[in-house]
């Protein structure tokens, strides 16, 4: 996957966020601030996101809204043993305490809109 990939994916997923902000805030109201939690299994990349942001809210209600983004560090729970632990990296899924690597991840994966502040501060959601 090229650059160009991963500006399209990062496009794909501001798009579907702007539809969910339109769908949460009453209309009239000036959105301030959003904030999106992203896994660190998501190949997302800070800057892009930001750049899609600022391409899908251009000239709409949206455009004087900042995008805060929240990395979710990965947090996962031995499948083995029940031990919970994170990962010093993605590609170390060993268990501390059996060895076993058969992690089932608990945080870390998929792409949340977290909050949503309008102006006066009130949070529609989260
Ligand atoms: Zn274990």
């Amino acid at each position: 996957m090229g650059f160009a990939g991963f500006v399209m994916h990062e496009m794909s997923i501001v798009s579907s966020l702007v539809e969910q902000i339109r769908a949460h805030v009453p209309p009239g109201s000036v959105v301030e601030r959003v904030l999106l939690e992203v896994g660190a299994l998501e190949h997302l990349v800070d800057e892009m996101l930001q750049a899609a942001w600022v391409g899908c809210t251009l000239e709409t209600e949206l455009a004087d809204a900042e995008l805060v983004v929240e990395r979710v560090a990965m947090w996962v729970r031995c499948g083995n043993c029940e031990t919970e632990f994170e990962p010093v990296a993605l590609a170390c899924l060993y268990c501390p305490e059996c060895g076993l690597a058969s992690p089932i991840i608990l945080r870390g994966k998929g792409v949340v809109l977290k909050s949503i502040e309008v102006q006066a501060g009130e949070r529609v959601k989260g």
